[in-house]
């Protein structure tokens, strides 16, 4: 489905589809089984300009659109949830650093982390504090030029090997984002294993014990670092997770076309049943449906309208619910070999399950979705009501 793109944005999905072909998808299944990401592929990645695509030229980014970075997201997301989670966590840091960072930070950070030479990863999350990422309870305090801060960070995509964490911790003045390099003293992490899904994507403990940082790595201002900083990082986040599904539902689909067209039941391919074809139909029309959803949001944020959040959140909740429908219908086609290493599929449905818990949980969506309808709602009757002259209204 690419009637939507202009010849630019086919173009380039093009080229990281033949990108991912070549060099993700052969090694995918490698990289979940010894839950580790290669840093050849990462350097790969980085000099092919990936990591840098939507970092703007002037710092030697891609300077590319939000569409054509969902299409990265969706292509790495069809071969690799761990790839595209890098890509996502990694831009997350760069956008947050190109919206609210100094100009200082902006001119440090930027060029390094458009280049891939530098790994963003997010510390917002603790034992403590997922969804409610208002209640973490690192603390930054404040010492001359510099903030000391000490916590306990986890879950941090990424984390065993990046280079700068971007921090949300707390000040006297309220929630804080700082960036903080992997080399200060009083940082040290600790790789998560055994998860789920995006097994090797690295993801660890991240401790930080009395780490001095220069007060000038405080992204935006102290107090905005939630509500602000983030905010916008989120946002992405959702945005190219929710495109990393539409590459989930459509791994899931082709695996299970080619699966349902050689397995043989009763005399007959597996295709040919008509409860192995509903699910085929759910998925497909699921792809199709999430494709536009994240399409949709990509164009809002490339026209700047504010609408573009919620169809950001709408498009994530829908996408990611969608590859848990067309990943356990996926290991339902392929029976016991959905169930065994041999096959993708059974990556996709561990990959599936933590598309719902990160970036928002599926319930934090449903929350917000709602908030929106009704806001819409009553916006419509707020502009019919300033519209009717009072003597009509009486
Ligand atoms: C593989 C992986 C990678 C991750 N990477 C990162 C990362 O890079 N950086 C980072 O900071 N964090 C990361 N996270 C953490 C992730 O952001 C959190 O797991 C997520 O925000 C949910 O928080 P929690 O796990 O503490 O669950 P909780 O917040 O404790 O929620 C538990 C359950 O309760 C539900 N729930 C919570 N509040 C409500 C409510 N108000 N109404 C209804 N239901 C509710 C949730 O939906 C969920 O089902 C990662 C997590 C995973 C699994």
């Amino acid at each position: 489905m690419t009637s939507t793109l202009t010849a630019e944005q086919a173009q380039a999905q093009k080229e990281f589809r033949a990108f991912a072909d070549r060099h993700v998808v052969p090694h995918a299944d490698a990289y979940h089984r010894t839950q580790r990401t290669p840093p050849e592929i990462v350097a790969l990645l980085a000099s092919e300009g990936l990591l840098g695509l939507p970092v703007a030229t002037r710092y030697g980014g891609g300077g590319a659109d939000a569409v054509t970075l969902g299409l990265l997201a969706g292509e790495l997301g069809r071969a690799c949830s761990s790839l595209r989670s890098l890509l996502t966590v990694h831009t997350m840091v760069a956008h947050a650093v190109a919206r609210w960072g100094s100009r200082e930070l902006k001119e440090t950070w930027l060029p390094r982390l458009a280049a891939g030479e530098s790994i963003g990863a997010l510390a917002v999350s603790e034992p403590g504090a997922g969804s409610d990422a208002a209640g973490v309870t690192t603390r930054l305090t404040r010492d001359g030029d510099s903030w000391l801060i000490d916590g306990h960070k986890t879950w941090t995509t990424y984390g065993e090997t990046a280079d700068v964490f971007l921090v949300l911790g707390r000040s006297p003045e309220g929630p804080t984002a700082v960036l903080v390099e992997r080399d200060t003293a009083g940082l040290s992490t600790e790789l998560i294993e055994d998860l789920i899904g995006i097994r090797a994507s690295m993801t660890a403990d991240v401790r930080l014990d009395g780490c001095r940082v220069p007060a000038g790595h405080v992204l935006a201002r102290p107090g905005l670092g939630l509500s602000h900083v983030v905010g916008t990082a989120l946002d992405l986040g959702r945005y190219t997770v929710g495109w990393g599904c539409v590459g989930i539902v459509d791994a899931c689909l082709e695996a299970s076309v080619d699966y349902a067209g050689n397995r043989e039941t009763f005399g007959t391919p597996i295709k040919d049943h008509q409860l192995v074809r509903q699910m085929i139909s759910n998925m497909y029309t699921d792809a199709r449906a999430a494709r536009l959803m994240c399409l949709e949001a990509g164009r809002l944020r490339d026209e700047g309208d504010p609408g573009a959040l919620a169809q950001t959140s709408t498009a994530k909740y829908f996408a990611s619910t969608a590859a848990s429908r067309a990943a356990a219908s996926a290991v339902q086609i392929h029976g016991a070999n959905g169930c065994s290493s041999g096959f993708p599929v059974q990556r996709y449905l561990g990959d599936s399950r933590v598309m719902e818990i990160i970036e928002g949980s599926s319930q934090i969506h449903q929350i917000g979705l709602a908030e929106y309808a009704f806001q819409e709602r009553a916006l419509v009757r707020h502009r019919k009501a300033a519209a009717t002259p009072r003597s009509e209204g009486r």
